[in-house]
């Protein structure tokens, strides 16, 4: 049994830690929080043991009904691996602790490549991260390009990729951010941060991407285009889509032309807090013409990244060998299959 550590129990770590908890090789051992609020009592409600950074505040939380269980420290000790999910560049500072207790450790796309030395996605690179001390979950939009881009580059080569990002300004828990009423340039230079990130993972595409904030906290919207080096066909593209453990098909049949459509649909399906884990590809969407292939995905920023950070523990542990298998298992235990099969 894996014991694993949720250092940062938000967006990113109450889902990681649930995601945990349904896998049968792995364990939470505890969850860390900075300060008492309605994540602490989730946490208390799954049963898992509360640890605290700044143990001066343990009696905040005990004046609550909330019982810590001990420092970030402790919490690092009991674990054979540690999943930071703190906010973007809070994790780098976490790095010195994670040496000294000669602990393994994964970061989520927030830090830089170089916190790990090596970025990861479970299509693309899982055995190479087998038995790592340090890994680096990329991004969830970059999850999504390298997951597409990857499949498509394995049936046809990928000679040039372009890919627009319409980004959801925040989380729907976040109350202080924005933009309300603007479409702002992220950034106004191009490229955006995602084409050189997804060379993290698969360093010889050719790609530039753009990216723009809008209003709206349900899912981002990539508009993707891509240059083949062989002869491209929609069915084809339509089967690499449905028989991937990643992807799913919005099929017309749907009739969802919306991220919002698509989230009240994961909603009624009952998934769990309505999360996607897998690219949503609009089967409509799909342009292949010669080498130029050009569709729709939205990507679920608070969930895709979730299933990869299962892969990326059971790779580091090196006790799962095939990422194909790995794959499968996190899947299952989540219950989770592919949107295509819902309708
Ligand atoms: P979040 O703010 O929702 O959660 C972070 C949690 O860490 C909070 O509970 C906070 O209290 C806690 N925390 C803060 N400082 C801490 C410390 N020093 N020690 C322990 N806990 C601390 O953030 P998030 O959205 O879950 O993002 C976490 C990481 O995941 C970031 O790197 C982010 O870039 C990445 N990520 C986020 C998303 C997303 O859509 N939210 C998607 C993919 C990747």
């Amino acid at each position: 049994m894996i014991k694993v550590a949720i250092n940062g129990y938000g967006t990113i770590g109450k889902r990681v830690a649930d995601a945990v908890a349904a896998q049968k090789d792995m364990k939470v051992i505890g969850v860390s929080k900075t300060r008492p609020n309605a994540e602490a009592f989730v946490a208390k409600q799954r049963g898992y043991p509360l640890y605290i950074a700044d143990l001066s505040k343990k009696a905040a939380f005990e004046k609550v009904g909330l019982s810590v269980a001990g420092s970030v420290e402790d919490m690092c000790k009991a674990a054979d691996i540690i999943v930071d999910a703190t906010p973007g560049d809070v994790g780098a500072t976490n790095k010195p602790l994670y040496e000294k207790l000669g602990k393994k450790a994964l970061w989520q796309g927030g830090e830089d490549h170089e916190i790990a030395g090596f970025s990861f996605n479970s299509s693309c690179n899982y055995k190479d991260a087998i038995g790592r001390q340090f890994v680096r979950v990329v991004s969830c939009n970059t999850t999504g390009l390298c997951r597409i881009i990857h499949a498509i580059d394995n049936e046809y080569g990928v000679a040039h990729v372009h890919a627009i990002m319409v980004r959801r300004g925040s989380d729907p828990g976040e109350i202080k951010k924005g933009p309300i009423d603007a479409i702002v340039l992220d950034p106004v230079s191009v490229p955006s941060h995602h084409g050189p990130d997804v060379l993290s993972v698969l360093p010889h595409i050719s790609i530039v991407t753009m990216a723009m904030i809008v209003p709206t906290t349900m899912m981002h919207m990539h508009a993707i285009r891509i240059t083949t080096k062989k002869e491209v066909s929609k069915e084809r593209v339509i089967d690499l889509v449905k028989n991937h453990p990643r992807m799913g098909l919005i099929k017309k049949s749907a009739g969802i032309r919306s991220t919002a459509e698509l989230k009240e649909f994961a909603m009624d399906l009952g998934r769990p807090r309505s999360d996607l884990y897998e690219n949503c590809i609009f089967e409509d969407s799909i342009y292949a013409n010669k080498t130029d292939l050009c569709f729709f995905q939205a990507i679920h920023q608070e969930a895709d990244v979730v299933v990869e950070n299962i892969d990326a523990i059971r790779a580091m542990m090196g006790g799962q060998k095939d990422g194909a298998a790995s794959i499968k298992t996190t899947n299952d235990a989540l219950g989770f299959t592919p949107i295509q099969n819902n309708h």
